[in-house]
């Protein structure tokens, strides 16, 4: 680089000449300074050009559109194609043997209501289909234009009959292993409107395409990840419910209550294990605190309640706790960090000593009990998922305790006169599914010593928490400058090549670029919930089914003492005590059902049933309208093509125009504008 920069500096007519035509820059070279422009803009390149040297715009802009990832709304196999070699260089680059087990994680996120022209597609993008009553979306909806002649006609007639979309819909390839990223494979405007059969038909058709091209390079895709919306949590648990016993299933078979499955195969030397889904646990996580501050949750004689957490702030110092009054208060709604420290150890601590009178003049709390043992089980949850001193054979154990402690408690309300699991329990989403992923992360930690041993078990990275990253990323707030938070469907079929393109830079081996550390966001703090003294653990420290089935039995036991203690035990026999796992699925119907706002706001509306609710629906559609305001649209009402990408004759830049060029260059046309080259048409 530093070569090519003083090679190009000799070339010159004098210090102050013209750049030479005879100048080549090296493949790296161009590519840093690609990067330079995807960064900061046509600008910074300008600022160096003036003040270094650099390759003209054009050449730059050349090396970023030969190299860039080209989406089209809908799951294509040259998309999948394209991401299973990039990973192929990955493993190789990063020294990584054998299958990665992976997931392809999903989620919506709301868009501004936009149709946009793509120059590279010749299409306008950001509808999702015919409008109309019996509508559901249609993933790869693009109205191609071809002939100038008819574009006004065909853009008319796609605002009369389309359904304009209010989301964008990504699907992530979720690699289970710590130094592999997480990349977008399919994306797509939607209006939400679809059911449980077309998530269903939507993953036979993806996983087709990714067992052919993307599993060959990478690994097994062992499953969908996913935020709690009901339609994906339907597929889910019809996947995993057979039970272990049966043929071709897969989990703990002499572990008392373990209901759930994955499916096994064996072809020849092929092994193959895949229906282990998952929930996302940052969401659980925060639903689970969130819920003893809205809702009655009986734990045994008491109820788990957020104001015991009050109690402890205002009594206890601060070095005791450590909870911050944003972590209490729970000032925002997304946050995960303060869920996490509200249910730490130290927390549980200041909590039994409240409990049991130990603080100076203050009587003795008995209730507290129960939401000490509520925080016992979150933050076993916690460390089951995102735990770095906790061994397998711990985590099995977690998901035993958390499990068993759940299920006492939900029949210890059933069972009880005076309870009603609609009143005095958690929503049923959030039981079910934070069940679910416990038995998720015991699947996958036997079938990684299945599948490949020699590999760590990584559990943090299931779930969606891949796809909120890579829509940040869009957003503005990671590595791609230009684009705003509120992104339309449209600028984001262009930004995820982008994203993707300088992940293949970090990866290509002919010109390898170094990022440093991507400094992921840690929201939650997991050393507040393990010893420091502890040695991290070695999660490829693989243990036997036996010890795992006695882990299970050590957690379960755990969970039995303290249900005993929280006063659950019946005075007489009951069959519940022995074995909670049974009537669970009557009486997750009778539990009260959580709307979105319930659910962290994280689930749309039309995501909370499985059932598709038509009128929820139609009422949603109706309710997406054009956003007028937003620049990329705007840009396309009175598109110009002042930034057309033609090479220029001489080696000129239009130095004069700074300040339009910027308007044009950083705001509308880069985030809208098809393949870089400036929004057209509309
Ligand atoms: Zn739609």
């Amino acid at each position: 680089f530093v070569k090519d920069l003083v090679h190009s500096y000799r070339l010159r007519d004098g210090a102050k000449g013209a750049r030479s035509a005879n100048m080549r820059w090296g493949k790296s070279s161009k590519r840093i300074f690609a990067v330079l422009r995807k960064y900061g803009g046509p600008r910074t390149l300008r600022f160096i050009r003036e003040n270094l040297e650099t390759p003209s715009d054009w050449t730059i802009k050349q090396e970023w559109a030969r190299d860039k990832m080209h989406f089209k709304p809908g799951a294509h196999a040259d998309i999948f194609a394209h991401l299973g070699r990039l990973y192929a260089l990955l493993k190789e680059k990063h020294g990584i043997d054998g299958p990665v087990m992976y997931e392809l994680s999903e989620d919506e996120t709301t868009v501004p209501g936009a149709s946009q022209y793509n120059q590279r597609l010749d299409s306008i993008v950001g509808f999702c289909g015919k409008a109309g009553e019996n509508h559901q979306c249609k993933q790869n909806c693009s109205i191609l234009i071809q002939d100038s002649e008819t574009a006004y006609e065909k853009i008319a007639d796609a605002w009369a009959t389309q359904q304009l979309a209010g989301h964008l819909r990504i699907m992530v390839v979720n690699p289970l292993h710590p130094k592999l990223p997480s990349l977008t494979v399919v994306a797509h405007a939607t209006c939400n409107c679809f059911d449980a059969v077309w998530i269903r038909n939507d993953w036979d058709n993806t996983k087709a395409l990714a067992e052919a091209h993307i599993s060959p390079h990478l690994g097994q895709l062992i499953g969908r990840g996913s935020d709690g919306d009901a339609r994906r949590f339907k597929n889910q648990l019809e996947d995993m419910q057979p039970h272990p016993k049966a043929p071709g299933r897969l989990g703990l078979l002499d572990a008392p209550g373990f209901t759930l499955s994955a499916r096994i195969s064996e072809e020849g030397d092929n092994l193959k294990i895949d229906c282990i889904h998952s929930q996302d646990w940052r969401h659980n996580l925060a639903k689970l605190m969130s819920h003893i501050a809205k809702r009655v949750i009986t734990f045994g004689r008491y109820v788990a309640t957020h104001s015991h957490l009050l109690q402890v702030r205002n009594v206890m110092p601060y070095s005791d706790h450590g909870l911050s009054a944003d972590a209490v208060d729970r000032t925002d709604s997304m946050d995960k960090g303060g869920p996490a420290d509200c249910c730490a150890p130290r927390v549980q601590d200041c909590l039994e000593k409240m409990q049991k009178g130990q603080v100076e003049g203050k009587p003795a709390e008995p209730t507290m009990l129960a939401t000490r043992a509520y925080l016992r089980m979150v933050s076993s949850y916690v460390i089951l998922n995102a735990g770095i001193k906790a061994t397998l054979t711990d985590r099995v154990k977690h998901a035993a305790f958390v499990i068993e402690l759940l299920r006492l408690s939900r029949s210890y309300v059933a069972d009880s006169n005076d309870l009603s699991l609609k009143d005095n329990f958690m929503p049923r989403q959030t039981y079910s599914h934070v069940i679910f992923s416990c038995f998720s992360c015991v699947l996958k930690i036997m079938a990684q010593r299945r599948l490949n041993p020699n590999l760590p078990v990584c559990l943090y990275k299931s779930g969606s928490n891949c796809c909120e990253e890579n829509f940040s990323e869009l957003g503005g707030f990671g590595r791609i400058a230009g684009f705003k938070r509120n992104y339309t469907a449209g600028d984001a079929i262009e930004g995820i090549g982008d994203v993707n393109t300088l992940n293949l830079y970090a990866a290509d081996p002919a010109a390898p670029l170094s990022f440093g550390s991507r400094n992921h966001r840690q929201d939650v703090d997991v050393s507040r919930h393990e010893s420091s003294l502890d040695a991290d653990a070695n999660m490829a420290d693989h243990k036997s089914d036996e010890e795992y089935v006695a882990a299970w039995n050590t957690g379960r036991g755990e969970a039995r003492a303290l249900a005993e203690e929280l006063g659950m035990k019946p005075a007489r026999n009951a069959t519940w005590w022995d074995t909670p796992w049974k009537d669970e699925d009557k009486h997750v119907t009778q539990m009260y059902a959580a709307d979105g706002d319930e659910l962290g706001g994280e689930v749309n509306s039309q995501g909370i049933n499985a059932d598709f609710d038509k009128e929820a629906a139609t009422r949603e559609r109706d309710a997406i309208q054009p956003d007028q305001e937003h620049p990329a649209v705007r840009a396309n009402l009175a598109s110009s093509d002042t930034d057309a990408e033609q090479p220029p004759a001489a080696d000129t830049e239009a130095d004069g125009a700074d300040g339009e060029a910027e308007v044009d260059g950083t705001t509308a046309a880069e985030a809208g504008g098809g393949g870089g080259g400036g929004g057209g048409g509309g």
